[in-house]
């Protein structure tokens, strides 16, 4: 009944939850998500292929020569790209895609893919973004006000998305995009054309 699988695409700003939110999604449901390709050096317990896939700028640049990925962008002076025949190659099989990228990489997709779900993840508030940002542990000290003030202005392109979810808490997260998924899957103009006369409508 539905020829592809749903390309679902998540942002929100550093400290939102938006990793642990998808890590959650994964656990209970049928998603599979796309690893991105990073100029940035792994964190502590980042795994080659299961986080990133580490590259360095040159081996980057090439692959945009030849045209590897779906979207990539320069966030925080770092590079990240979403390999795009993977990507691809799972929607067609029928299976729900995550891509949880940047606001810039998400306004390239929603141009070439405008039938893709856009989920802005927000934080119960600014505080409790500092916190969570801070407690993280892993930022420098420079990183971590980049990525606070950065905070404020990626906020303001909540309205490019289809849906906002306030991570209050994981769980609660994780049920609004699960409810959010199934009503796009009932989508009318999501549907064969076909299955809805003959199946349906001829009964
Ligand atoms: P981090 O360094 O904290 O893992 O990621 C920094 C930012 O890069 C996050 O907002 C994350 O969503 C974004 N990001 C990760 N992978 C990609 C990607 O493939 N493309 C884009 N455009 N952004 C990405």
């Amino acid at each position: 009944m539905r020829s592809k699988g749903q390309l679902i695409v998540i942002s929100g700003p550093s400290g939102a939850g938006k990793g642990t939110v998808c890590e959650a999604l994964l656990k209970k449901n049928d998603f599979w998500i796309s690893v991105s390709a990073t100029t940035r050096s792994p964190r502590n317990a980042e795994i080659e292929g299961i986080n990133y896939y580490f590259i360095s700028r040159e081996e980057f640049l090439e692959r945009i020569k030849s045209k590897d990925f779906l979207e990539y962008a320069e966030v925080y002076g770092n590079c990240y790209g979403t390999p795009k025949s993977e990507v691809l190659k799972v929607l067609e099989s029928g299976r729900d895609v995550i891509l949880e990228i940047d606001i810039q990489g998400a306004l390239k997709v929603k141009l070439a893919y405008p039938n893709g779900l856009f989920i802005f993840i927000l934080p119960p508030s600014m505080e409790e973004l500092r916190n969570r940002i801070t407690n993280r542990g892993s930022e420098t000290p420079e990183s971590l006000m980049t990525r606070f003030a950065s905070a404020h202005e990626e906020i303001s392109f909540v309205s490019k998305y289809d849906y906002a979810v306030v991570n209050d808490t994981v769980d609660s997260a994780c049920e609004k995009i699960q409810s959010i998924v199934i009503a796009e899957r009932c989508r009318v103009d999501r549907m064969n054309g076909d299955f809805l006369k003959e199946e349906i409508i001829n009964e």
